[in-house]
């Protein structure tokens, strides 16, 4: 069904449905950038559509909504576990077409990998809405197109933010919220062609010695390991865990589980000391072919949506959209 209202209609709108949903966001926020005086967008809540950032690409992705950077799983006290309660709320996130297939990538990762469904993820998806942004220019290094990310059909509603807001909406649900409202013909629109395109690899030529290859050398030199670029990634979905006890009472704490990357130092470290990537370049490998191969071979989909957040992020400038290509290039010479 199709809507178009004033922002003035659509502000009122969302304060109803606040009543039952958290609605999430990209929002501005001045002087918390990574230098001083420098802004960031990230996910947060909203109550107006004022509030979203909707000319400039947000550097951290909606992930964090439904996969915390720190996540209280349960408390233990003296003889007894108790599961952390998750709010009663629905959820509402404005994201892009793009970051929903991100988010398929994450069902990917914590629901059907294997016989055990974690719990803690499914809580927050099963009450999740998107609320699609309709993106048809895309940002500065994005390749959502050669990734195949940037068409979808799986979203409650689809937004086009012009003096007027056009919405489809496809869940009956909320039909009430929008019911008073001008009904139009509106379907959205979606990016065919970005400026940045990228070749991903020719899959049956990736040989055990490829992993070995030298152009992973440069990467060994250059990166810092700092994990930025997981860190803002949306199919990136490691984590460890913290048992904290807590100082007035040790027998007595929580079990967090807070995020993770293969980037940064003590990912892969075992009991005595050994690590499995200690070099850099090995990191920037298993981060590459994993988001373009062995996860796709497994599932049947590339991990990376081609947001281009992870070259925007690092401070090395090291390009991850130039790496897929150099690993096509590679590949197709035969080295
Ligand atoms: S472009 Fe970078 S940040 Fe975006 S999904 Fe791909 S690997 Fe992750
Ligand atoms: S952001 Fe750049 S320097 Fe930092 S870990 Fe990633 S590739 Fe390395």
């Amino acid at each position: 069904m199709g809507y178009t209202m004033t922002r003035e209609a659509f502000n009122k709108t969302l304060a109803s449905l606040s009543k039952s949903y958290k609605i999430y966001a990209p929002v501005g926020f001045k002087g918390e950038g990574r230098f001083s005086d420098t802004d960031v967008i990230r996910y947060d809540e909203i109550k107006q559509v004022e509030e979203i950032v909707l000319d400039e690409k947000s550097h951290f992705s909606p992930k964090e909504v439904l996969h915390p950077i720190r996540q209280t799983l349960l408390y233990f006290l003296q003889d007894e576990v108790i599961e952390a309660n998750t709010s009663s709320e629905g959820i509402i996130v404005f994201l892009r077409p793009c970051d929903i297939h991100g988010i398929l990538k994450l069902d990917q990762v914590f629901l059907q990998n294997g016989n055990i469904r974690d719990v803690y993820y499914e809580k927050l998806r099963n009450k999740i809405k998107f609320f699609m942004i309709e993106c048809t220019t895309g940002f500065d290094g994005c390749f959502c197109v050669s990734m195949e990310a940037n068409k979808t059909d799986l979203y409650t509603a689809a937004i086009r933010f012009d003096e007027n807001i056009s919405i489809d909406l496809k869940d009956d649900d909320l039909l009430h919220y929008f019911k008073e409202e001008k009904q139009i013909d509106f379907q959205p629109e979606f990016i065919e062609k970005n400026k940045l395109e990228v070749k991903l690899p020719p899959t049956e030529k990736i040989t055990p010695e490829f992993f070995d290859s030298s152009l992973w050398k440069e990467y060994s030199e250059r990166c810092i390991a700092c994990g930025r670029c997981n860190f803002v990634c949306i199919s990136c979905s490691c984590w460890t865990m913290q048992d904290i006890s807590y100082q007035d009472n040790p027998h007595q704490g929580e079990r967090r589980r807070v995020w993770a990357g293969c980037h940064v130092d003590g990912f892969t470290d075992m009991a005595g000391g050994h690590g499995f990537r200690k070099n850099y370049g090995d990191r920037m490998r298993f981060k590459t072919m994993h988001k373009i191969y062995d996860f796709k071979k497994r599932n049947g989909m590339s991990m990376c949506i081609g947001c281009g957040r992870c070259d925007d992020a690092c401070p090395e400038y090291i390009s991850f959209s130039k790496c897929i290509n150099k690993v096509t290039e590679a590949l197709e010479e035969g080295q």
